[in-house]
């Protein structure tokens, strides 16, 4: 495993719509190990391919305490109510914004092996798989600011409780 640099806000890659997988091989396996490791070092709960540079359709999660997930061609199949989080960014740290996320969220998508998946979520999983899903499509949390003045500063400790999304 390796660990890859996080591309920050401004990069095109993050603004673009990334690309379906289609080969499930040992390269894929490689990145998605690459990604967890990077994840982990940076205290993340998530990480989208995009964010190392990879335009395609793959996005890790690991909520702590809980086992990793790997998703291919994820894609948002039930949001349901709404609710206001905090929400922040690997790929933009030192900052939180206030955004309106669902309250549950239904997810197809593929595992590694390309055999098909479902998860139905709620709470903070609901919320990092809305966003992570949003980085496939080029969608950053700052563009779903509920207003300007709600994107602030915080002050960066690195810290296994204040996890990054
Ligand atoms: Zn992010």
């Amino acid at each position: 495993m390796a660990i890859r640099e996080i591309l920050g806000f401004g990069e095109p890659i993050l603004e673009q719509k990334a690309k379906r997988v289609r080969s499930f091989g040992k390269e894929l396996k490689k990145l998605a190990d690459d990604m967890l490791e990077t994840m982990r070092k940076a205290y993340g709960v998530g990480l989208a391919a995009p964010q190392v540079g990879e335009p395609l359709r793959l996005t890790v999660i690991e909520i702590p305490e809980e086992e990793p997930i790997i998703l291919i061609n994820p894609e948002v199949t039930e949001q349901k109510g709404e609710r206001q989080v905090t929400e922040g960014c690997l790929s933009y740290p030192g900052y939180r914004g206030e955004i309106t996320r669902s309250e549950t969220v239904k997810v197809k998508a593929l595992d590694l092996n390309g055999e098909k998946m479902r998860i139905k979520a709620d709470g903070l999983l609901a919320q990092v798989l809305e966003h992570e899903i949003d980085h496939l499509n080029g969608i950053l949390y700052t563009n779903r600011l509920v207003n300007k003045d709600k994107l602030y500063k915080i002050e960066m400790i690195p810290d296994p409780d204040q996890r990054e999304i």
